[in-house]
C-alpha cells in the first residue's frame, strides 16, 4: 500500500507496530488460532505502556467473535513460569483426554 501516511511518523518507539494515537506500544509477535473449533485467536505481543519508566511486558490477547478482545500484560520475568505451567497443563489435558477417549468396553 502506498499513501501519505508514514508508518513511523506516529510513534517514536522503533519496535512499535502501532500507528496513530495509542496508549500501549505494541509489537505483534504471534497470532495463534488457539480456541476450541477455531473460535478465537490468541495473540502474543511485546507491549509497553506509554508512560514514564514503564517496562516492556509480554501481552497475551484473546480475540473471539462473540466478545471484545481481552488482554493482559505479564512481567517478562514471570512469562517462563507461565509458559511452563501452560505446557504442563496442556500435557495433562491431553493425557486426560486420551484416557477418556481411549476407554473401551
Ligand atoms: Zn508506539
Amino acid at each position: 500500500m502506498t499513501g501519505p501516511v508514514d508508518r513511523n511518523a506516529a510513534c517514536s518507539v522503533k519496535w512499535c507496530d502501532e500507528a496513530g494515537t495509542h496508549k500501549v506500544h505494541r509489537k505483534y509477535v504471534a497470532s495463534v488460532p488457539g480456541g476450541i473449533r477455531g473460535g478465537g485467536l490468541v495473540g502474543v505481543n511485546l507491549a509497553q505502556r506509554v508512560q514514564p519508566r514503564a517496562s516492556v511486558c509480554v501481552e497475551l490477547t484473546v480475540t473471539t467473535p462473540w466478545a471484545s478482545t481481552a488482554g493482559h500484560l505479564f512481567a517478562a520475568a514471570s512469562v517462563q513460569e507461565i509458559a511452563a505451567a501452560l505446557t504442563e497443563a496442556a500435557e495433562r489435558a491431553a493425557e486426560l483426554d486420551s484416557t477418556t477417549r481411549g476407554r473401551r468396553g
